[in-house]
């Protein structure tokens, strides 16, 4: 897609730390780590959020996420990670290029969990967000 960043680091038009790359996915270094490898894994078409990428490529994205973390996992010396994806702008999504983030995690290194990234408890209880939840599943 034209002016999309993501799709221009695809067609090489600019430069990234790529580390790895399958038929429909490329790995690279986020040009902000917020941690040491901060990786993001893209899919090389423009799909703009996760719940676009198409089913069959499922396997293949799941198979370079393993091989991301377990490349990061032997050159920085960490099996924990942080995965994450920010669905949406309420999610915080700025670039609208479907993207998952890799953050290696290190002993002290000062983060927290992911129950840190939003706390709004809900008004109603967990029976009536069960039921609304149900009622959409039978449309
Ligand atoms: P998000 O808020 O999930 O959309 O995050 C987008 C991420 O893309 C941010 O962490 C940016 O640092 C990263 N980013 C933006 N431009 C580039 C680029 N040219 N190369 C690598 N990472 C980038």
């Amino acid at each position: 897609m034209e002016n999309c960043v993501f799709c221009k680091i695809v067609k090489k038009e600019i430069d990234a730390y790529i580390i790895e790359e399958s038929n429909n996915f490329l790995a690279f270094l986020d040009i902000h780590p917020h941690t040491p490898g901060h990786t993001l894994v893209i899919p090389k078409d423009h799909y703009e959020r996760f719940l676009d990428l198409p089913i069959n490529l499922g396997e293949e994205f799941v198979k370079i996420v393993k091989e991301c973390s377990l490349l990061l996992s032997r050159a920085l010396k960490t099996k924990d990670f942080t995965l994450g994806i920010n669905e949406g702008p309420y999610a915080g999504q700025a670039v609208n290029h479907f993207h998952l983030h890799i953050m290696p995690r290190f002993k002290n290194d000062g983060g927290k969990s992911i129950h840190s990234v939003v706390f709004n408890q809900p008004k109603e209880s967990l029976e009536e967000i069960y039921l609304v939840i149900s009622k959409a599943k039978q449309t």
